[in-house]
């Protein structure tokens, strides 16, 4: 069944982009005026757009070995390929997925930054940061594609934090960032407090290709981008709209995860 309503008002209005923009730059230009701020905690630091050396110590940053299909940290490398036991219990239906780093203490702050206190030139930093943890990912795909929110999530947040993370990185390694491939078509609950699943329920069904961009979907290596894997519910039911549509394959970078049992 093709109702398009929903996808076409969930498309980015490209003068919001446009405004979204200016309130960057300039909040860019009002940032430069004032004393450099940790972009975490707000302590004052040497240069912009970085973190105090006391953020930084305790940012958990991901790195190899790692789950080549969850990225996940291992503690002893089990040589390229190697797959943990939860990928080969419970496989996804994405190829890989990378993250910058664990999703607590400092992690969190950027995002929430980034997400609820309006932090748009967080942006640009997480985004080159997820370009480097990401670099195989990046490297690969035809296509960058945001996980979208609901227009009525997007108006009340105005801007949608994927979009600006997953457009930065699009814009550096030159590649298609098609933010209205994929159109969330059911406003959801909140994914916090909620079981696994009980996330996978909220989120089943929730997103789809719209009609037009499935020609732009189809055969298409896409990588998949959001702030935060936590569960992974959302971007493995974003996944799942993507290959229905015919996508070759979907890779999915992220800023934070969950790591159980931390690192
Ligand atoms: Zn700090």
């Amino acid at each position: 069944m093709e109702t398009d309503g929903d996808a076409v008002l969930a498309r980015p209005n490209p003068l919001m982009l446009v405004r979204m923009g200016a309130v960057a730059l300039a909040r860019r230009a009002a940032d430069l005026a004032l004393p450099p701020q940790c972009l975490a905690c707000d302590r004052p630091v040497g240069a912009h757009g970085s973190l105090c050396a006391s953020c930084w110590s305790r940012l958990k940053l991901i790195e190899k070995p790692w789950c080549a299909r969850l990225g996940t940290p291992f503690t002893y490398d089990l040589g390229e390929g190697a797959l943990s036991a939860e990928a080969i219990a419970d496989p996804p239906p994405f190829d890989r997925c990378r993250a910058v780093a664990v999703f607590d203490d400092v992690a969190r702050k950027l995002v929430h930054g980034l997400k609820y206190r309006d932090r748009l030139e967080l942006a640009a930093w997480m985004a080159g940061w997820m370009a480097r943890a990401g670099a195989d990912v990046v490297a690969t795909a035809d296509v960058v594609v945001p996980v979208p929110l609901h227009r009525r999530r997007l108006w009340w947040r105005r801007a949608n934090q994927s979009a600006l993370l997953a457009g930065t990185i699009a814009k550096a390694a030159a590649k298609p960032f098609q933010a209205a491939s994929l159109a969330r078509i059911r406003a959801t609950e909140q994914q916090v407090g909620l079981t696994p699943d009980q996330r996978d329920r909220n989120v089943r069904g929730a997103f789809r290709v719209p009609a037009a961009e499935k020609i732009k979907v189809a055969g298409r290596r896409v990588l998949l981008v959001d702030d935060v894997y936590t569960t992974g519910a959302t971007v493995k039911a974003a996944t799942r709209a993507l290959i229905r549509a015919g996508a070759a394959a979907v890779d999915v970078l992220v800023f934070a995860r969950v790591v159980r049992g931390g690192i």
